[in-house]
């Protein structure tokens, strides 16, 4: 079968012929439909992100239809449309029997410690494939496996609710899906902080109250806007020490700032002031679950969480398209996301 695989870091993917993989007894061997280019193949690609055993078949947003089963695999038959969660977990350490598998004691990221989805075929456990309804095209179907469903994991983790007022730090893919989430969830008022001009329209357009980073303090202007009381919950998915404190400070009484962005910075706080006398809370988000994604598929099935055709373009699965999409990615500033779909 075709592979587009990192071969050697800092250079292009190549191109390669290898073998379909052998698929075990609780395996699935999928026909790849679709695959994400993702921020952390670039990250990959470029040696930002550490990956051990070359060569590797990056891709860890899939969708695609089932081509085999294994002997021991019920419930899924050759044909079904599915999707794929990208962490594959053991299912029996102390992590993973309390449904905690982002912990589990030896978790494998697809496209990172095993081949991914740039490539004609994927093996994986029949416990990572969720169905797919017909309702959601294929290329939709691989990219809300990513930030989408963190985005989701990010809302449950701050026991986010109906009627509650929300600021989102960063109007990238995770905002993106953040923004559609919190009104799925019937939110109160939605405040987006960027800086891009561009985002800050989109963001409004979708009926986020835009809050312009460069006017002035943003904590200020959505304390000004909320007559002081400030936000229930805060989503940082910048990673930036900065925009952290801002997400902690623009909180209400018993607010929850959950921080998303990664950053190897330090970000103060005053305890007593930001944070004691108003129980807030700071919760760190990494991931997402298994157990959360069927209530994702149901939010793209219902066309709560949409991904409209301009937010989206294909290529063929080439290792120069895959190769210049991974290129642009550094510096793209849009929510255009680039799907691989191998059949074109
Ligand atoms: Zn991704
Ligand atoms: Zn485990």
């Amino acid at each position: 079968m075709r592979a587009v695989r990192l071969v050697q870091v800092r250079k292009p993917l190549e191109e390669a012929d290898i073998p379909i993989p052998d698929i075990g007894s609780f395996d699935v061997l999928i026909r790849v439909a679709a695959a994400g280019i993702c921020h952390s193949d670039a990250h990959y690609r470029a040696g930002i992100s550490r990956i051990d055993n070359l060569p590797l078949t990056l891709g860890h947003e899939i969708a695609g239809r089932v081509e085999e089963i294994g002997s021991d695999v019920a419930h899924v038959l050759a044909g079904d449309r599915v999707c794929v969660h990208y962490l594959v977990s053991c299912g029996s350490c102390e992590f993973c029997v309390r449904g905690l598998e982002q912990f589990c004691r030896s978790g494998q990221m697809i496209g990172k410690h095993r081949d991914g989805g740039y490539a004609e075929f994927i093996n994986v456990p029949v416990a990572n494939a969720f169905p797919l309804p017909d309702e959601i095209p294929f290329e939709a179907g691989a990219i809300m496996m990513c930030s989408s469903a963190t985005a989701l994991h990010a809302l449950n983790k701050t026991r986010f609710k109906a009627g509650e007022a929300i600021a989102i730090f960063g109007f990238g893919g995770l905002g993106f899906s953040a923004l559609q989430l919190a009104r799925a969830f019937d939110c109160g008022d939605v405040y987006v902080v960027e800086i891009n001009p561009a985002k800050l329209a989109s963001a409004a357009t979708m009926g986020a109250i835009a809050i312009d980073a460069r006017a002035a303090d943003p904590v200020e202007q959505i304390k000004d806007a909320t007559a002081g009381g400030g936000v229930d919950v805060a989503l940082e998915l910048i990673g930036s020490a900065k925009t952290m404190r801002q997400a902690v400070l623009c909180l209400a009484r018993l607010g929850r700032a959950a921080l998303v962005g990664l950053t190897a910075e330090s970000m103060s706080i005053h305890p007593y002031t930001e944070l004691i006398n108003k129980e807030a809370e700071i919760i760190g988000v990494s991931d997402h679950l298994a157990a959360e994604l069927p209530a994702l598929i149901e939010f793209v099935r219902s066309g709560k969480l949409r991904f409209p055709p301009e937010t989206l373009r294909v290529v063929a699965l080439d290792a120069d398209q895959i190769n210049a999409a991974l290129d642009a990615l550094q510096d793209s500033i849009d929510h255009v996301r680039t799907v691989i779909v191998p059949r074109v």
